[in-house]
């Protein structure tokens, strides 16, 4: 399969690894939004949050949180994002599931996390609720 990550992850492209582990690797992102910034992936392919099994999304989810206790001791980190994008539409770029951790500093100047605003109607978060929970039936 042509998929970055599962190169990384068999070792035929080169990766600063952080931790591997039997269904989990974590690596330096080769782009860093800040310092620090790493990234958590499955061993196993699969492209996103829909496709992954539960557990090896609990394997990955472990691991982000281990990792990133680990990297806000080393690096003195104030704070850390944690993201994970599905599809296009999420600007998701490469088709392998992957959380990002990126260390964050006070006045850091990132700015991930300043979407707008809305304004919730309780009859549409009720009506949005309902539907979810029949898919979830
Ligand atoms: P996303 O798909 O969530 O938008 O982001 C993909 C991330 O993967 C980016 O932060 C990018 O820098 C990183 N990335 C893309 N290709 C490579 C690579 O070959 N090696 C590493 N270490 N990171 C990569
Ligand atoms: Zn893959």
């Amino acid at each position: 399969m042509d998929c970055i990550f599962c190169k990384i992850v068999a070792g035929e492209i080169p990766a600063v690894t952080v931790l591997d582990e039997d269904k989990v690797l974590a690596f330096m992102d080769i782009n860093p939004a800040s310092r620090g910034h790493m990234l958590v992936v499955p061993k196993k392919h699969a492209e996103n949050i829909f496709e992954i099994s539960e557990a090896d999304l609990a394997a990955v989810m472990g691991a982000v949180k281990r990792c990133s206790g680990a990297v806000k001791e080393a690096l003195g980190a104030e704070g850390i994002t944690v993201l994970q994008l599905n599809g296009k539409a999420s600007d998701q770029l490469v088709p392998h599931l992957h959380v990002h951790i990126m260390p964050r500093w006070e006045k850091d100047g990132m700015s991930v996390s300043q979407w707008e605003m809305g304004k919730g109607d309780r009859e549409v978060l009720q009506e949005i609720a309902r539907k979810v929970q029949e898919h979830l039936a």
